[in-house]
């Protein structure tokens, strides 16, 4: 959740479009993958803005144009599905797709670590990975809640920084009966105060505080 919509893994600010505010991992007992295994996925909602600069977008989406998406993660490992051998310490002999004894081979990303964005591509790697729908809030979905869910946890976040003194459920407490509108004002404000205050590191691990060097926190 929260994680950022972008274009083609390209990783500048202008190309933010969408937040994730939702996501649920789900399974569909009458699919299997390649690989032989239930189908399983991940169902994410975000939201955009409806203005002048999305406009084309926005039709595009609509239109099932714009449709294959795919996401930026680190794993621990990327392992063949016949033999199990980590890819990255070079190939193993068996070609990606070929059938081995009834199984199709493909690379399996193991022990995620990490997912940085989720992007608009024109060939997704992982075939069916795509828009399902786009979304509409009505009569008050559970959009409005978990919109209050991600400002809260953004507020409480940011007060721990900003405010170390009050009490963490004080600040669940008065985020629990503010308005929507309120919430968000909150969460902008505190957000861009500790943006100034502290240079946020998220994501990304930063090194161990004795090798900190000239902006080692942003070296991967
Ligand atoms: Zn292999």
């Amino acid at each position: 959740m929260g994680k950022t919509g972008i274009f083609d893994h390209n990783a500048v600010s202008r190309n933010q479009t969408a937040r994730i505010y939702s996501a649920q991992v789900k399974t569909d007992a009458s699919r299997r993958t390649a690989d032989g295994e239930i189908y399983t996925y991940v169902e994410a909602r975000a939201y955009m803005l409806r203005n002048e600069k999305n406009k084309d977008l926005i039709s595009e989406i609509e239109a099932g144009i714009k449709k294959e998406t795919s996401v930026g993660c680190s794993v621990a490992a990327i392992r063949c599905s016949i033999c199990g051998r980590d890819l990255r310490g070079g190939a193993c002999g068996h070609v990606r797709g070929k059938e081995y004894d009834g199984k199709i081979c493909c690379s399996l990303l193991c022990d995620p670590q990490d997912a940085y964005e989720w992007s608009f591509v024109a060939v997704p790697a992982q075939k069916n990975a795509g828009v399902i729908k786009s979304f509409i809030p009505a009569e008050g979905e559970n959009y409005e809640s978990e919109l209050r869910d991600e400002y809260r946890s953004s507020i409480l976040r940011d007060a721990s920084l900003l405010l170390p003194g009050v009490p963490r459920e004080l600040i669940a407490d008065i985020c629990g009966s503010a308005e929507l509108k309120s919430l968000r004002s909150l969460r902008d404000s505190l957000r861009s105060e500790a943006a100034g205050k502290s240079p946020l590191v998220r994501q990304l691990t930063a090194a161990p505080a004795e090798e900190k060097t000239n902006n080692s926190e942003y070296r991967i």
